[in-house]
């Protein structure tokens, strides 16, 4: 198969972190026979400091162009760096926004997975870390409350702040495919979150979701209320397989969901629209603290790279290798400083970013 590729490196640890995902994948490449090209982008703060602006309309054509991008990550300190003195839309931030936009990415994915090996940084009780979880939050991504009308106006001697939830059964329609669709490459089972009880667009959401179930009798559907799936994802991780959700419900849970891994480094994410195509990137940001100093930890980066292949390229095989090859490496007892137990340093292999890197390329095998 042929693979285009657009990469975005972006900012701070983002070129380090794009580099070993390269290297991976074209391990990966080499060892299913497959073809992989990329181009380059620029993107964020590198892209105002080049263009004056944070993606270029040549940019997005070249992200059109490829079958997905890859992304590092964008954006510098927000105290000190130059970029946040612009106006909004100038800013680092501005160029994703747009981007997503552009490309009309609705649906986004992040799976929150609990490394038998990584258990001791899960912050829940050892009863429940030891039975582990692998979950993945599909969140919409351009409807609700984040895009309807709001206003602030003087009324009655007060200020008075409206937003607008609204959601067209169309826009819950296509999330609702996607989300049974990556179900059914799971464990076949959907947990739909709302607030069925209160609100319209929940109703209308569960109404929709459960029309579109009819079409997947292999996948099991529940229905879950807000409240309570924020209480279940600390008392009971495990129970959950695919996670559908509204786009603020699911901006809250999926950072509750990555919090219980206890390791930002390894928590990749996909965005996706109703082709094929993907963006794919880390669940952290540009990291300008540890920039430069080749410690950072590749692992997300790379694990959204195996979600790319099993998302927008539908290479399931060439997927599972690359998260073979991050259990084994941890196995091994290899860890970046992000993700090396505090105290027990001495029963661990401290390694740099490439050298992770050159580990999970060496473990890729078909
Ligand atoms: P951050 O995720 O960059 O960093 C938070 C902490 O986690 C830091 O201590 C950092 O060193 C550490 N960390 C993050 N990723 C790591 C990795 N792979 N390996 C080791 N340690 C890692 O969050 P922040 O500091 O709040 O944001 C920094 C910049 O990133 C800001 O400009 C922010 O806007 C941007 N950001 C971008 C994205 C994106 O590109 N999608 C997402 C979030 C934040």
């Amino acid at each position: 198969m042929n693979l285009k590729i657009t990469c975005i490196p972006g900012d701070g640890i983002g070129p380090e972190i794009v580099t070993e995902a390269k290297k991976v994948l074209d391990k990966v490449c080499k060892v299913y026979s497959h073809n992989i090209s990329y181009k380059d982008i620029l993107m964020g703060g590198c892209s105002i400091d080049a263009y004056g602006v944070p993606l270029t309309d040549e940019a997005i054509a070249d992200a059109k162009a490829a079958d997905a991008v890859l992304m590092g990550s964008i954006g510098g300190n927000t105290s000190t760096s130059p970029w946040y003195k612009l106006e909004p839309s100038l800013r680092p931030e501005a160029g994703l926004l747009k981007l997503r936009k552009s490309l009309n990415l609705f649906a986004n994915l992040r799976p929150a997975y609990l490394y038998p090996e990584l258990k001791d940084a899960c912050p829940l009780k050892e009863a429940t870390s030891d039975k582990g979880f692998d979950m993945l939050i599909m969140r919409e991504l351009t409807g609700g409350l984040y895009f309807g009308d709001r206003s602030t106006v003087l009324d009655n001697g007060e200020m008075v702040a409206t937003d607008t939830l609204v959601y067209r059964e169309s826009e819950i329609r296509r999330i609702a495919v996607r989300a049974f669709d990556v179900a059914r490459k799971r464990r076949k089972s959907v947990i739909s979150v709302d607030k069925a009880n209160v609100l319209d667009s929940s109703r209308l959401w569960r109404k929709v979701v459960e029309e579109v179930a009819k079409d997947y009798p292999d996948v099991t559907l529940e229905h879950m209320l807000v409240d309570n799936c924020a209480m279940q994802l600390v008392k009971d991780p495990a129970q959950f397989d695919v996670v559908l959700t509204e786009n603020m419900f699911g901006d809250i849970l999926s950072d509750e969901a990555s919090m219980i891994t206890g390791s930002i480094g390894m928590l990749s994410s996909a965005s996706l629209n109703d082709t094929s195509f993907g963006l794919y990137e880390p669940s952290h940001g540009s990291a300008p603290d540890i920039a430069g100093k080749n410690i950072a930890n590749p692992i997300a980066t790379v694990l959204s790279a195996a979600m790319m292949l099993r998302y927008s390229f539908n290479l399931d095989k060439e997927a599972d290798s690359i998260e073979s090859a991050v259990r084994q490496v941890l196995k091994e007892g290899y860890r970046t400083v992000d993700i090396l137990p505090k105290g027990q340093e001495s029963n661990f292999k401290l390694v740099s970013c490439s050298e992770m890197g050159d580990l999970l390329a060496d473990r890729i095998s078909a």
